[in-house]
Formats: C-alpha cells, sequence, structure tokens
C-alpha cells in the first residue's frame, strides 16, 4: 500500500531526517496517541524521543549545533509527525518556528549593524537553551483581544523597560505547551509613550515558564488537539532578561508582514493528519485493519466506497500541490502571487484537512467512529485547523478577495 508523505524530490539529507520521524512516529508516536487525546495530556514521551534524537534543534542551524533544516526541511518533517500524532506536530511546531524567526526568517531581513550583531550574541544563548539544556518553546501569541493575533491591532500584553530587561504584564490564551514549555515566546508591545497604538515596535520576548508571576488558568476540555494543552497565560510583573529578545524590536511586524510563510508553517500538521486519515481508509477497505472488512472483501468492490476514496485522494493531492508548491516559494518579500498562492494553500489544507476525515469516516461506516481505531480522534483534531489565527478560512477568503481588485496603497499597513 502506497504510503508517504515526502516531497517528490526529497534531498539525501532530507530523506534522512524524515525518516528517523517516520521511525519514531510509526513505531512509539502513534501507539500513544490514543491516550494523550482521552486524558487531555502533553506528549511528554514523545518530546523526549524527539530530544534524544536531537530534534528539538531542528531548525536551529548547524553552527549553532542544530540539525540545520531550512524551511522545505522542516515542513516534510513536520507532516510526517503529523501522520502519527497530530496534537504532537502542532505543538512542536511552535517549538521548531520560534528558532525559524530567530535565524532564517531574521537572516533573511534587513536591520541595523548592531541590531545584527546584537542579535547574533544572544542567539548563541538562544540555541544553547535548546541545544545543551533541551528546552521547549511555546508560542503563546494570541490573546483574548483577537484582532492581535489576526494582525490588526496592537498586542495587549506589555513589556516595560527596567534594568537589565523587561517587565511584562498581561495575558495569552490558547496556549499550547502549558506546563511543558521551559520557555513562552510572547509577541509584546512596548509600554511606553508613543508605542501604546504601535504594531511595528512589538516584540518578541521568551519568558522563562518557572519565573514569578507566571501563572497558568483556564481549562482545557476541549473537542480536538487535545494533547495540545493550550489553556491561558497571566503575566504579572514578570521579568525578563534583554538577552531573551527572539528578534529585535521591529523585526516580527516586518517578519509578519513581509515574510507570510511563516503563517503557513501550521499546515504540514494538517497535511500529514490528512494523509492518516486517507491511508487507514485504504487499508480498512482492503481489509488490513483488524475489527474491520475483510481482508479481499466485498467492501472493496463498492462502487460507492470506490468513489468517496477518489474524492478523498482528489483533495489530499490538491492540498499536498499546493502546498508542495507554496513551501518552495517561501522567502522574504515574496512576490504578490506567491503571497496569495500561500492563502489558497492555507485555505485548502486546513479545509480539506476536515473534508476528507468526514469522508473517510462515511466511507469507512459506523465502526470506525469507535475511540479503538484512530479516525474519530483524527476528524476531531482536523477540525482545529481552520480556527487558528492568523490566517483562517475566512481571513484567506477576504484577503485574497480584496488584494485581487485593490492596489497596494488601498490595503493599508495591515494587509
Ligand atoms: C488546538 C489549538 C491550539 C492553539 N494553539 C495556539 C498557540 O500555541 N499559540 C497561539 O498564539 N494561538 C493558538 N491557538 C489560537 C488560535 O490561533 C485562535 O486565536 C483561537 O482559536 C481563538 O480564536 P477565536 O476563533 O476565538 O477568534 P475570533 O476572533 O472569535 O474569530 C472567529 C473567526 O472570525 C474570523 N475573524 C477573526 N478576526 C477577524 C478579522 N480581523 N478579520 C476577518 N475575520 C476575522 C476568523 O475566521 C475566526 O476564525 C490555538 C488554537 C487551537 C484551536
Amino acid at each position: 500500500m502506497e504510503l508517504g508523505i515526502l516531497h517528490q524530490d526529497p534531498t539525501e539529507r532530507q530523506r534522512e531526517l524524515v525518516m528517523k520521524i517516520r521511525e519514531l512516529g510509526q513505531n512509539k508516536f502513534a501507539a500513544r496517541a490514543d491516550q494523550y487525546d482521552r486524558e487531555g495530556a502533553f506528549p511528554f514521551e514523545n518530546y523526549d524521543d524527539l530530544r534524544e534524537a536531537g530534534f528539538l534543534a531542528v531548525t536551529i542551524p548547524e553552527e549553532y549545533g542544530g540539525l540545520g533544516a531550512d524551511y522545505q526541511t522542516y515542513c516534510m518533517i513536520s507532516a510526517e509527525l503529523g501522520r502519527w500524532c497530530p496534537t504532537t506536530a502542532l505543538t512542536f511546531n511552535m517549538h521548531a518556528a520560534t528558532f525559524m524567526w530567530s535565524f532564517q526568517i531574521a537572516d533573511s531581513m534587513p536591520m541595523s549593524d548592531e541590531d545584527r550583531k546584537l542579535h547574533n550574541e544572544r542567539r548563541i544563548g538562544i540555541a544553547a537553551k535548546v541545544v545543551e539544556d533541551g528546552a521547549i518553546f511555546a508560542q503563546p501569541f494570541s490573546e483574548p483581544n483577537t484582532a492581535a493575533a489576526a494582525g490588526k491591532s496592537p498586542f495587549g500584553t506589555t513589556a516595560t523597560k527596567v534594568d537589565g530587561g523587561w517587565k511584562v504584564n498581561g495575558m495569552k490564551h490558547f496556549a499550547s505547551l502549558t506546563g511543558a514549555a521551559s520557555y513562552y515566546g510572547l509577541v509584546v508591545t512596548r509600554d511606553e509613550p508613543g508605542f501604546e497604538s504601535d504594531m511595528k515596535g512589538a516584540m518578541y520576548l521568551a519568558v522563562p515558564a518557572d519565573a514569578e508571576g507566571v501563572e497558568i488558568f483556564g481549562e482545557w476540555d476541549v473537542l480536538g488537539m487535545r494533547g495540545t494543552v493550550s489553556k491561558s497565560l497571566k503575566f504579572t510583573d514578570v521579568f525578563v532578561p534583554d538577552e531573551n529578545m527572539m528578534v529585535p524590536p521591529g523585526i516580527y511586524y516586518q517578519g509578519a508582514r513581509d515574510y507570510p510563510h511563516m503563517f503557513l508553517l501550521l499546515c504540514p500538521t494538517y497535511l500529514g493528519l490528512s494523509q492518516a486519515a486517507f491511508d487507514f481508509t485504504i487499508n480498512y477497505i482492503v481489509g488490513n485493519i483488524e475489527g474491520g472488512p475483510a481482508k479481499g472483501g466485498e467492501a472493496r468492490l463498492s462502487p460507492a466506497k470506490q468513489m468517496s476514496l477518489a474524492e478523498m485522494r482528489i483533495k489530499l493531492e490538491q492540498s499536498k500541490a499546493l502546498f508542495y508548491r507554496c513551501m518552495s516559494e517561501a522567502k522574504y518579500q515574496p512576490s504578490k502571487a506567491d503571497r496569495l498562492r500561500a492563502y489558497c494553500s492555507q485555505y485548502t489544507v486546513m479545509e480539506h484537512a476536515n473534508d476528507i476525515c468526514r469522508l473517510a469516516i462515511r466511507t469507512c461506516g459506523g465502526r470506525t467512529i469507535f475511540k479503538r481505531f484512530p479516525l474519530e480522534r483524527l476528524y476531531r483534531d482536523s477540525r482545529c485547523g481552520s480556527l487558528m489565527l492568523p490566517w483562517t478560512p475566512e481571513i484567506c477568503m477576504e484577503r485574497l478577495g480584496r488584494e485581487s481588485v485593490l492596489d497596494p496603497n488601498e490595503l493599508g499597513e495591515a494587509a
């Protein structure tokens, strides 16, 4: 049976890294996924395995001690993780994407010589936290005022300059990895006259999870992606040292605007999930799954099931083709066509993930809503993709429509 999410022409290095994840995913993560889902528990064992295999530093360049995966390589790794445990893939993305900001994105963007020098010094320490200490980073950007996460208003969490660092106050919600992360990477607004309403001055700070004034609150008893443990966080006068600045001031805003493919990094999780639902359905129908139809039996002869499988395959191939093209177009200031295609890709991957899972359950039938099979969990997990800001399907559609007919000078800064 054909299985696989690798891009058509991987390099040797890409194949090696993806195959390592496949080995971990297939042999270990897949078997643990049900329990994390039932208990709404964070996949600590999977992170221990990823740490041992060096993958916590996957997006950190080799000269800083990491595995040096670039954007495309990381996308393939993330999709492979998503096949075996979507919760692990989604949380791991918060961690791995953090270092894309500090390295790949920061390196591609203009900044003053002074900022570049300071940033280069600081990121030696940032990389060491992962490479040497095995730290896990979360990315709780979202706030109850969702306009900020959608890129339409300044973040309400603030940072006030104090001797040697910053005092952080505010609240974040949907903070995946609460209780598991060693650092919470926040985007904050500078609390100084002139900066209050300034999105451009937003700063990206890593708050130590054990710092005084950090509080986890709220519940996380949800439909899907239950093991992400995405509770709320409150910060009261939390001290963050200067060296925990992930990118120089202004770079987050500029990156969000000029390196839009950063927000596409949630897709591979759901692409892997789609592949998993498709693979399961084929295997179920031909009789390779215990508790399902008999091997080589009648199920595979049903024209209705064959048509459903055809529809699933078309959607999966559309998602893959669009995403694979877009992942090779990720760069600083892509063309308008590339940016609009990235919105199309996000829309397609997220909407198709849920649709493929819907079709999978309909095709396989009632027995697959039992929790002994992974399909009902994939179905619930898949529903979360379209909820994730800043690129929900509605926002993608809105941008695609506006940017198709309005000139850049009519779109405004927050476009
Ligand atoms: C499993 C899971 C894990 C998550 N983990 C993280 C995480 O680790 N870090 C993090 O930062 N966030 C995370 N999120 C949060 C996520 O990105 C959203 O912030 C969260 O789902 C809350 O958004 P909402 O639907 O309540 O927002 P609302 O603002 O109520 O949005 C509802 C819908 O309205 C539309 N909408 C909202 N604003 C606009 C606008 N300005 N223009 C046009 N349409 C708009 C969108 O389509 C949106 O889906 C996670 C979410 C989920 C589901």
